[in-house]
């Protein structure tokens, strides 16, 4: 396609830093009602997908991520059955959800089917579950989609989204939090990707606070490493409806019967231990 610029570089505006891949050349570019998408293969790190500039993922990196939206929130619930993403439209979250043998439907609810397409075509190990007959995949805007979904339905939502500006900013909110809330059954899971602990702080804790202010018993933050994005040290962040998220299926997840690059049962544990400064400021 175009002549390519020999780095695809994101500047991010709040943390005062850069992120850079060097590429080979650009792939795909088009413009949706949603957002610009661009795909480009890199030298190192496999092809690369940014969505209005920012990047959503690498070939090489992203298993950090999905792994650590998934597994987590799984093995904290004590049978999840059904889940609910929120977003994810790459499918790594949903591939991973169904690794899990006790999931019965696991639905994926993306805004811009463009992204989904064009994953099958340039991350297509991501979306190998996607003919699971347990998938289903639908095209629409999620805060919608949670808003009618029905009372007491869904064990686990997982919310994968991009940052909280344009389509996704109403997936940051009280309102959003409580149509989860009512959608979950008791003892139900919600996790949400939460932006890097280093720079986005304060906007975890209002996360947090606005989680626990809809009903939310239990809250906890778990940073991991993703080099693709700002500061390249992201964080998840789970609620319970429900007390505690301390515990989980630690036998579980020691004898899993699926394959991980990251997540394992220490992983997960390690991933409940916050460090000072972030133990300090969300006051665990
Ligand atoms: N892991 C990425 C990150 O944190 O940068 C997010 C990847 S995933 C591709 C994010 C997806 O959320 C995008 O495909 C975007 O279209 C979708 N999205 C944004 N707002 C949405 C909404 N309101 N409903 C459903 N999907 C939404």
């Amino acid at each position: 396609m175009s002549t390519p610029p020999s780095w695809f570089i994101e500047e991010v505006d709040h943390s005062g830093s850069a992120i850079g891949f060097r590429v080979k050349r650009k792939l795909h570019e088009e413009q949706t009602p949603f957002q610009k998408i661009e795909i480009y293969e890199t030298t190192d790190w496999g092809n690369l997908m940014a969505l209005d500039g920012c990047i959503m993922l690498t070939t090489r990196d992203n298993f950090l991520y999905h792994e650590m939206m998934a597994h987590p929130a799984l093995f904290s619930h004590s049978n999840p059955k059904r889940v609910v993403i929120i977003g994810g439209g790459d499918c790594g979250t949903l591939r991973e959800v169904l690794r899990h043998r006790e999931v019965e439907q696991a639905v994926q609810v993306e805004i811009d089917e463009r992204v989904t397409r064009l994953a099958e075509q340039y991350f297509p190990e991501l979306c190998e579950a996607n003919a699971d007959p347990r998938a289903q995949l639908l095209f629409e805007d999620g805060i919608a989609y949670m808003a009618a979904a029905a009372a007491e339905s869904v064990d686990v939502v997982i919310v994968d989204s991009t940052d909280p500006v344009g389509p996704a900013e109403g997936l940051f909110n009280e309102s959003f939090y409580q149509s989860c809330f009512k959608a979950l059954r008791p003892g139900g899971i919600l996790v949400q990707q939460s932006e890097p602990p280093l720079t986005q702080l304060a906007l975890i804790k209002t996360m947090r606070q606005l989680m626990r202010q809809v009903g939310f018993a239990a809250v906890r933050t778990l940073p991991f490493p993703q080099p693709a994005y700002p500061t390249g040290w992201w964080s998840c962040t789970m609620a319970r409806k429900g007390a505690d998220l301390s515990g989980f299926r630690e036998r579980g997840a020691h004898s899993k019967s699926f394959p991980t690059r990251y997540y394992s049962a220490d992983v997960h544990k390690a991933a409940l231990v916050l460090p000072e400064f972030m133990r300090e400021a969300l006051g665990e």
